[in-house]
């Protein structure tokens, strides 16, 4: 029976085209271990490779099948940089803090190449991303931005796109102008979270399913996980649950917040070749971002609905196919074979969350919808912290990341308001 996810709704094409998964057993019975981690997404699993890769007694659990967060579900994209972009970085950080994280960003980009490749884990990498602009009027700052990325931050790979080559690549007359980036790409990202989970798992961590971590207490100098059969007791602890925190530890879940995204994949596009004829991934200048793609086998995987309660929609696939027709007229009507969402962690500011929030223990998430690159790379930078190999992971220690307002009882209907707000001027 086909595997549906209990923390998210719909069942993903990623899930249908990859078919069965292996399992891997819950946890039975308690444990001692040098690093526990809780959460089987990207940055749990990057983090439990590198330190068995190194020796570490490791052990990670994941409360429901690896892939059931945003790592296996999300949009596949991997973009350039820090999701703000770094003029804004360097207004408020400074130029050096501003360049060392685009440089973090360029070295999460290489590693997750050169991991796939290593692993041999076919990703489906796909070269090329377009940021195209849906309103008028900005078109000086899309071009300067271009000019400043191969300047000051030395990446050449960014070039603007007039209103007829934008038009010409997206096969679609709705944007007016972008930049092309031809040093970046899309993926399948349950691929890669099938080849991690199976790394990792060869490099000697101790891996586990169905496996949720349900408190979390300290005594003697050690930190201990109540599982349902049992403790892990252990030095060090890494969460690595992102938006799907819950209540399980009160810092993680007062500065990272759950905002639910949407994606719907169409049946293969073979009749219509113009749309997106280069194949790059396109991530448009609404503030609720529509995301696209094409797969390798030619479909179009469309995102773009958010919704900022944990309802779900109830029908996915029409709001996508609607949102698909604004743009292609043509494919109005197109049969969606798979339409499903996922939980996207969210900061204030929009930049990833890293803090020490007990004794030993670390939480990371919050890569806000940039995470594809970054939750790896930080997941690994991790891992080297804990193994003295480096302080890179201190560039997101040191950003500041403000609580949401409002508390645990009105920060959901606080942040329902100011984004169902900006929601508002996309479509005004
Ligand atoms: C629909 C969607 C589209 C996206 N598109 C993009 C994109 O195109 N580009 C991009 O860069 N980013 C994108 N993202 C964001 C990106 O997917 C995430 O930043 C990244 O996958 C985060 O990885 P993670 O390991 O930190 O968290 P997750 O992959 O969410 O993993 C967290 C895991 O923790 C587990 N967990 C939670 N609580 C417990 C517990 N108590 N015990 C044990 N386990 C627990 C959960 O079950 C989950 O599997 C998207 C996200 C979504 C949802």
């Amino acid at each position: 029976m086909t595997w549906q996810s209990p923390i998210a709704p719909g069942l993903s094409w990623y899930q249908a085209s990859v078919g069965e998964r292996p399992d891997y057993p819950a946890l039975d019975g308690s444990v001692s271990v040098d690093v526990a981690i809780i959460g089987g997404g990207y940055t749990g699993l990057q983090a439990a490779f590198n330190l068995a890769k190194a020796g570490v007694s490791v052990v990670l659990i994941e409360a429901h099948r690896f892939g059931d967060g945003a790592s296996g579900r999300n949009g596949g994209q991997l973009g350039t940089g820090q999701r703000a972009w770094p003029g804004e970085l360097e207004a408020e950080l400074g130029f050096e803090r501003s360049k060392a994280l685009f440089a973090l960003a360029e070295n999460a980009k290489h590693y997750l190449l050169d991991f796939a490749r290593q692993h041999e884990i076919d990703i489906e990498f796909i070269p090329g991303q377009l940021n195209v602009a849906h309103k008028p009027g900005w078109e000086a700052d899309y071009r300067r931005d271009a000019e400043i990325m191969a300047e000051r931050y030395g990446y050449p790979h960014i070039s603007f796109m007039d209103r007829g080559e934008t038009q010409e690549r997206l096969g679609s007359t709705r944007y007016h102008y972008g930049v092309r980036d031809t040093g970046t790409g899309h993926i399948h990202p349950l691929k890669l979270l099938v080849g991690l989970a199976s790394t990792a798992a060869a490099a000697g961590a101790r891996i586990h399913e169905m496996t949720p971590a349900k408190a979390i207490r300290q005594a003697g100098g050690k930190t201990l996980i109540d599982t349902p059969t049992g403790t892990i007791t252990a030095d060090r602890v890494l969460i690595a649950t992102n938006a799907y925190i819950g209540n399980l530890e009160p810092v993680t879940a007062a500065h990272v917040m759950p905002i639910r995204s949407f994606i719907g994949a169409t049946v293969p596009l073979d009749k219509f070749p113009s749309v997106i004829s280069g194949s790059e991934a396109v991530a448009d200048s609404r503030f609720v971002v529509r995301y696209f793609r094409k797969s390798r086998d030619g479909r179009l995987l469309f995102g773009g609905r958010e919704a900022y309660t944990s309802d779900s929609p109830r029908d996915i696939s029409t709001h996508i196919r609607r949102q698909i027709a604004e743009i292609y007229p043509e494919l109005e009507g197109i049969e969606m074979v798979n339409a499903w969402g996922g939980s996207v962690g969210i900061t204030l500011p929009r930049k990833p969350f890293a803090r020490e929030v007990m004794p030993g223990v670390t939480s990371i998430g919050g890569f806000s919808g940039h995470g594809v690159m970054l939750s790896n790379y930080s997941g690994k930078l991790y891992a080297d912290s804990i193994l003295g190999q480096g302080q890179e992971l201190d560039l997101f220690k040191e950003l500041k990341i403000p609580a949401f307002p409002g508390g645990a009882r009105f920060r959901s209907p606080l942040l329902f308001l100011a984004l169902t707000w900006y929601a508002l001027r996309d479509r005004l």
